[in-house]
């Protein structure tokens, strides 16, 4: 049987299956620290789940909105205008299961088959595999770690054709934890004005996680370019809801109407019950906040330990919860991630999964206890000093 070409080329997820093989190795061996995956490791607020349960014993279990349940959907809007600046209302948002679908929408939507779409690296995975998946062609942009991976109008412009349909950008970032800096805007700024007819896919799901009061900003709060960002934004990892499968998108009307169409084929609707804990997220403000701050000295706590390992560096993240650590070494990342899981039972994610082709990083996830991350730089030091020939 010859399945379908465009999705049998695309590489499975590598950091969803090194998350299941790790688990899997974890089971055999608990001393391994698995610091593979993109999951908070606190539990769903309490007020959130205590919605759901009530909503499920009211009956609300059928169908709903296709768009979305709209009292979501209207305070979603609210947010965006107000802590984004970006003016859309509740008929340009649409509901969906996790931001990752959000993600393939906007892709589906847009790219026609032979059309490129310009992502970031190191960037995440599943970028480039929707585009391909999806009959596009997605072209690299490849940022630079002493450069602290700052974007520029060249680079960008190095990359684009008269095929190009789509800039796809992620801040705060998965995996370097940068956020847009001024200088960022200014090169987008440039490159977006001399190509107007680029639309920009903007994942902003790590938003509410940012350190050192730094403050991030959204594209689609520049009045010019409003109309053709497309804000993907959810649940999953500022709400600690990853398995709640919620997220969503906002994007222009004459859009909108190409996504619902495609979502009223896949999916229906996303359910209803949850959408109502999703709700009461969107005001457990406290408790994303007294994540971050955990998130936060983990970050200083990681930033402090790496500096004091030889033959390592950790550029220090502005926002999301991964330490992208960088290693002088002559293996390759796969190679390194490998014998580092071997050697001190200490699992990441290799930096060539995310496109990281210049010098040898990996993605430690620091959604994991003090306690861990501690054994971890201690584990770390160790295999530095008597492993890496340093
Ligand atoms: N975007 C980025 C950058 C992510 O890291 C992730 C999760 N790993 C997602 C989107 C998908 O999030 P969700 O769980 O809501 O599908």
């Amino acid at each position: 049987m010859e399945f379908n070409r465009q999705i049998s080329n695309v590489e499975p997820s590598k950091s969803v299956t090194l998350l299941t093989k790790t688990k899997e190795l974890q089971k055999i061996d608990p001393e391994i620290l698995n610091l593979t995956g993109g999951e908070p490791d606190f539990p769903t607020p309490k007020a959130i789940c205590d919605t759901v349960v009530a909503e499920l014993a009211a009956g609300h279990t059928h169908y709903s909105d296709s768009r979305g349940d709209a009292q979501l959907r209207a305070r979603i809007a609210r947010k965006l205008q107000e802590e984004n600046h970006a003016p859309f209302q509740p008929e340009n948002i649409l509901i969906t299961p996790g931001a990752k679908y959000a993600v393939y929408l906007t892709i589906r939507a847009l790219i026609n088959p032979g059309d490129e779409a310009i992502w970031l690296t190191p960037g995440w995975v599943s970028y480039p595999s929707i585009v391909e998946a999806s009959g596009g062609i997605p072209v690299a942009v490849h940022l630079k770690y002493e450069e602290n991976y700052r974007i520029t109008a060249e680079a960008l412009e190095a990359a684009v054709s008269d095929k190009t349909k789509l800039l796809i950008i992620n801040y705060p970032n998965n995996p370097t934890g940068q956020i847009l800096t001024e200088a960022d805007i200014q090169a987008l700024t440039v490159f977006l004005r001399k190509h107007p007819n680029i639309y920009v896919l903007s994942d902003e799901i790590y938003e509410k996680i940012v350190y050192d009061q730094k403050q991030i900003i959204s594209l689609a709060s520049i009045p010019e370019f409003f109309d053709r960002v497309v804000i993907v934004n959810g649940f999953s990892k500022c709400s600690a809801m990853t398995g709640w499968r919620l997220g969503y998108l906002a994007c222009n009307t004459a859009m909108y109407q190409v996504v619902l169409k495609l979502f009223q084929h896949s999916i229906s609707c996303t359910s209803g019950f949850l959408q109502r804990g999703a709700l009461t997220a969107m005001d457990c403000v406290e408790k994303t906040e007294q994540m971050r701050q955990a998130y936060e000295k983990r970050k200083n706590l990681l930033v402090k330990g790496i500096h004091e390992i030889p033959g390592v560096e950790l550029l220090t993240p502005a926002g999301a919860f991964y330490a992208w650590v960088k290693f002088d070494t002559d293996m390759d990342s796969e190679t390194l991630c490998n014998d580092l899981l071997d050697k001190a039972k200490i699992a990441g994610v290799p930096g060539i999964a995310y496109g990281e082709e210049d010098c040898v990083c990996i993605r430690f996830s620091f959604a994991a206890s003090e306690d861990v991350l501690r054994t971890m730089l201690e584990r770390l030091k160790t295999y530095q000093t008597t492993h890496n020939d340093l």
